[in-house]
């Protein structure tokens, strides 16, 4: 597991820094529940370990574990809680003795999301059904104990607030396998985004050749988001260049929550052929329609027919593919296509 405490990044620049450990500037920083890496933090005293989490995306990404209920003061084990009242200001309540713990669960979440914007998040990993961690449907109980609407936890709330653009999930969401791969495309992306614009001189050729980059993953997502991309890039003379990168950026971000889907892939990689497939053998030409084809059945995963783009990519040197982030948008070793 890959775990740093220094809020900011470090940079290898010189011999004698060899020996510190080194964050690589593309390697994004995602918060996680702390359970999910397997620390004995829950109200029963047990973990939630989520093996993908801890033994496959670990060593791509730095993690920033927090469990809001024990660094708010709460001991380990604890009695279970639970969200009740208005589903909108939901209270967090002891579900026995009904001990009110929602204003210290409050500030503490004001004051870790202050500490947390010194950390530069990419992305952030709750653990489901939690009423501090939940995102998705937590369920919220009336006053007598019956569950009533469902809402969002304490602390996924303020961190949800505070971070509009953060990509945010559950550990049990990332098992279905075409939001796990949204979920690790957006985090590389913000952070491919940040550095990029952070402490750069921005300029519109700057965001012109980014958004060159990404043209075929946001047209795998979106392709009226992609237009309005591009309409932001021909206008960029008319506004301020951090005006324009926060506009971009957040669109950009917008653009990536919408679902991939097989049907977009097929047109993208139908695309993507379309620029060097004159180069090719009637023979590979039939064959790599046939994989395309076949992808676009559910017989093959997509790492089937983009194997066989990248290579032609490759060999044959096709300009402006070379550059697309959509042939490598995360790491291989994620395996992340061979299930989408
Ligand atoms: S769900 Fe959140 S509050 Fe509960 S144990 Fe895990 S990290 Fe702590």
């Amino acid at each position: 597991m890959s775990m740093h405490t220094h809020p900011s990044r470090e940079k290898s620049t010189t011999p004698d820094q060899a020996s510190k450990q080194v964050i690589p500037d593309d390697q994004p920083r995602v918060g996680i529940s702390q359970c999910l890496l397997g620390d004995e933090v829950r109200y029963d005293g047990g973990h939630k370990r989520d093996v993908f989490l801890t033994d496959v995306l670990a060593p791509f990404v730095e993690w920033i574990p927090v469990c809001p209920e024990v660094e708010a003061g709460l001991s380990t084990p604890r009695e279970a809680m639970h969200l009740a009242g208005d589903p909108d200001a939901p209270r967090l309540l002891t579900i026995r003795s009904k001990v009110d713990h929602t204003a210290p669960l409050q500030a503490f979440s004001q004051r870790r999301v202050n500490e947390l914007r010194e950390c530069d998040l990419d992305g952030y990993i709750f653990k489901k059904n939690s009423p501090s961690c939940g995102v998705h449907r937590v369920k919220v109980y009336s006053d007598k104990g019956h569950p009533g609407r469902q809402g969002i936890g304490i602390f996924s709330a303020a961190i949800q607030k505070a971070f509009p653009l953060l990509p945010l999930e559950e550990e049990g969401r990332l098992n279905d396998a075409p939001i796990r791969e949204n979920f690790i495309v957006r985090i590389f992306c913000y952070r491919r985004w940040k550095n990029q614009t952070q402490g750069q001189r921005i300029t519109r050729g700057m965001i012109v050749d980014f958004h060159s980059r990404h043209k075929y993953l946001l047209l795998t997502h979106s392709r009226s988001h992609y237009h309005a991309l591009g309409q932001l890039v021909a206008k960029a003379g008319d506004y301020k260049p951090h005006d324009l990168a926060n506009a971009y950026g957040a669109l950009f971000m917008d653009t990536l929550k919408t679902k991939a889907t097989v049907r977009k892939h097929v047109n993208v990689l139908q695309h993507l052929a379309g620029h060097f497939s004159k180069q090719l053998s009637k023979m590979e030409r039939a064959e790599l329609q046939e994989t395309i084809q076949d992808y676009h059945q559910h017989f093959t995963p997509l790492a089937v027919p983009l194997t066989l783009i990248k290579h032609y990519v490759r060999i044959l040197a096709v300009p402006y593919l070379l550059d697309q982030v959509y042939l490598n948008p995360h790491p291989k070793e994620l395996l992340l296509r061979n299930h989408v």
